[in-house]
């Protein structure tokens, strides 16, 4: 019974076994066919035992072609020979038939497992290289079974070649990391996908390969990452942490140097999230040298910074010049208002008084507060002009000496007034004739004179002392020192003696007049003639402003020698045409002129003055004083007319110009137009009545009688 139940139990379990076995291997040979109909279009399995082969798998576009074949054939013989006839190039069909014949299939693969043989389809109308490939699957049970399977060697050339791309692809993406981890978050595990250039060793060292990924970052950070770097790049690759922030971002990165020891290079770490994460937290690390990027973005930044920086200066200057023009205008109308104040003040008072003494003394008043007022006005416009660009030096030759000259005759009276002692070192003069704009030279030097005096107390000293300190054949450089024993500028305040409207008040410069432009034109003055000037001063002790300017020396035979004039022309008597539009400036023109001695003949504008002109008898007219701007005809114009009349004396006869704008460039058009001489408004009485002897009498040396 025992016996019985054994046997019973044995055959069950051989019976079990059998089955196992049956399903293992049946699912092993799902296993390869499914692996086959990855790349071949079909795959069908034979049993020549039983003389029967049936479809496996086939894809999708051969399937009607097979269906159709086995649906005509029951047995391998017969679907053999029709697939043979149906789809093989007529050449190979005998070699075909006999290499796929049944026995041959058996012996070969009994020797060898499997095979494959080549052979032409004729597929869609086209012969196609095919490969099919024979394995035997044949089992106890199941006695001699086959797998055929078939693909178009086109199908393989195409798959290996995309994978080739795949993989050239990949190959190139990769060179431009200098490693590639793949890091299991969970196990704290990490791969090696690539590392090539490594020149900072990183976890691609020997030494970090068995480590769990943490330790071995750690390490690495510690050894190789500079100090600021580490704690960072620490938490960020953390593997809690990529868990984390992987769940929100795709990816993110981190630049990072390496130890000075490692040459401080920039590298970039990117941790991104694997495409494939179902089955797990997986994250990929790349590791790039990003040294010339970050070097170059760093110059960018710091250029971008620099421009910034120096946009913001740009902005705060035009600020501040905008501030200093606001300050400049109100500087301009208090200073202007001061003397005006004076002016119509002592108007009203000398309208009022009896006293002839007094009404004097408020005229005088009046006048030297007219002084103060223009002298403003010319200083403004002046320092303006140069400001603008405006100005410009016109050379002539002249001796350095008249230069001099010129400037003491213009400071002498000053010095006298508050008996000033004044000593000049002109020792180291030079008596060269050079290129200079003499009005301009002496303005600097009048302006400094006259400030050594205006803060030197009565009776004090001032020393100007002219130096050469280099004469060659082209060119002399000088240097000149003003110094006085005044007053003296504070420490605080010399910084700023340029500035326009700068003055320093204290209990004794109390009273002393001034604008404070001086020496802001001064200093655009020596600088337009490329020159330098220097200040030093002690408070109490005196002042020492030292000029240094190179001029070019002039050829002497450019004409230096000015004609003699005779100077006993007797003005009286004359008549002089006044083309003057303004009632009043007519007025007191007239009025200088007739207590001269002289007739007047009016015009209100340039046109009028000319067809006067023209009416009188030749040399009638004395000479024209010419205003400038006048309605209907400007001055310009009607000088050019009375040059281009025709007459006899249309060309000698003296034209002064009378104008309000005082500036060289005025002056140089005044002469173009064929103008004799130029006077600015107002005009001093003294100088015009000069100016017309002065120029009656030249016209009348070169030879035309205008008696
Ligand atoms: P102004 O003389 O019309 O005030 P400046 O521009 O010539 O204007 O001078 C500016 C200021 O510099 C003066 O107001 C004065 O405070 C100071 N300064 C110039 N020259 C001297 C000097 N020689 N001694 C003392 N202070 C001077």
């Amino acid at each position: 019974m025992l016996n019985d139940n054994w046997k019973l139990y044995k055959s069950a379990e051989a019976d079990h076994e059998q089955k196992v076995s049956q399903s293992k291997l049946k699912k092993k040979l799902n296993y390869l066919i499914n692996v086959f109909a990855q790349e071949y279009f079909a795959v069908l399995l034979a049993d020549f035992t039983a003389d029967s082969v049936e479809i496996a798998r086939i894809s999708e576009p051969v399937v009607p072609l097979l269906a159709q074949t086995l649906s005509r054939s029951s047995t391998y013989d017969a679907f053999l020979d029709f697939y043979c006839g149906q789809y093989i190039v007529e050449q190979e069909h005998a070699e075909f038939m006999r290499e796929l014949d049944r026995e041959t299939i058996r012996s070969r693969l009994r020797s060898s497992g499997s095979y494959s043989i080549s052979s032409h389809h004729m597929y869609q109308e086209r012969n196609c290289p095919a490969e099919i490939t024979l394995i035997d699957v044949s089992d106890e049970q199941n006695g001699s079974e086959c797998i055929i399977a078939a693909r178009f060697i086109e199908d393989i050339v195409r798959q290996q070649t995309a994978l080739k791309k795949q993989d050239d692809m990949v190959k190139t993406l990769v060179q431009d990391y200098n490693a590639i981890y793949h890091i299991d978050l969970d196990q704290d595990t990490f791969m090696i996908l690539q590392a090539h250039n490594v020149v900072n060793e990183d976890l691609y060292d020997y030494t970090y390969r068995n480590m769990p990924f943490q330790t071995a970052m750690k390490k690495f950070v510690d050894e190789m990452v500079r100090e600021e770097d580490r704690e960072i790049m620490l938490r960020l690759s953390s593997c809690a942490y990529m868990k984390e922030r992987l769940k929100k971002e795709s990816g993110y990165s981190y630049r990072y140097q390496v130890t000075p020891l490692r040459g401080m290079q920039y590298f970039e770490m990117r941790i991104v999230r694997t495409r494939t994460a179902e089955d797990g937290n997986y994250a990929i690390m790349t590791v790039r040298n990003v040294d010339e990027t970050a070097r170059e973005e760093l110059r960018i930044q710091r250029e971008i910074e620099r421009t910034n920086r120096e946009l913001k200066k740009a902005l705060e200057a035009a600020e501040r010049a905008n501030e200093s023009k606001s300050d400049f205008i109100a500087n301009v109308s208090h200073d202007m208002r001061t003397p005006l104040n004076a002016v119509l003040g002592y108007d009203r008072l000398a309208l009022e008084t009896d006293s002839d003494e007094i009404r004097t003394d408020y005229l005088q008043k009046i006048g030297s507060a007219g002084e103060t007022l223009l002298s403003l006005i010319n200083d403004i416009l002046d320092l303006q002009k140069i400001e603008n660009g405006v100005t410009t030096l016109h050379l002539s030759p002249v001796p350095l000496r008249a230069v001099i000259d010129g400037i003491l005759t213009n400071v002498r009276p000053l010095m006298d007034a508050k008996k000033i002692h004044f000593t000049l070192d002109d020792s180291g003069a030079s008596s060269a004739v050079v290129e200079a704009d003499a009005v301009r030279v002496e303005e600097i030097f009048i302006n400094l004179l006259s400030n050594a005096v205006k803060f030197t107390p009565k009776g004090g000293e001032v020393m100007m002392s002219v130096e050469c300190l280099q004469e060659t054949a082209k060119e002399i450089s000088m240097k000149l020192v003003i110094k006085d024993s005044g007053v003296g500028i504070s420490s605080e305040f010399i910084s700023k003696i340029y500035e326009p409207f700068t003055q320093e008040r204290s209990e004794e410069t109390a009273g002393i007049g001034g604008s404070g432009l001086g020496l802001s034109i001064v200093k655009r003055l020596v600088d337009l003639m490329n020159g330098s000037i220097e200040a030093e001063s002690r408070l109490g002790e005196g002042t020492e402003f030292t000029v240094y300017l190179t001029f070019k020396k002039a050829d002497e035979s450019n004409g230096l020698c000015p004609a003699k004039e005779k100077s006993d022309f007797i003005l009286e008597g004359g008549k002089i045409l006044l083309c003057e539009d303004n009632e009043m400036n007519r007025e007191i023109a007239t009025a200088i002129l007739e207590k001269a001695g002289m007739s007047v003949i009016p015009a209100v504008n340039g046109r009028e003055g000319v067809e006067k002109f023209l009416q009188s008898g030749i040399g009638d007219i004395s000479a024209v004083l010419m205003d400038i701007r006048m309605p209907v005809m400007d001055g310009y114009e009607a000088s050019k007319a009375i040059r281009a009349a025709g007459r006899p004396d249309s060309r000698s006869i003296p034209i002064i110009a009378l104008s309000a704008d005082a500036y060289n460039d005025d002056i140089i058009k005044v002469h173009e137009c064929g103008m004799t001489s130029h006077l600015s408004k107002p005009v001093d009485p003294g100088r015009l009545l000069q100016t017309l002897q002065k120029d009656i009498v030249k016209a009348e040396q070169e030879g035309v009688d205008i008696g």
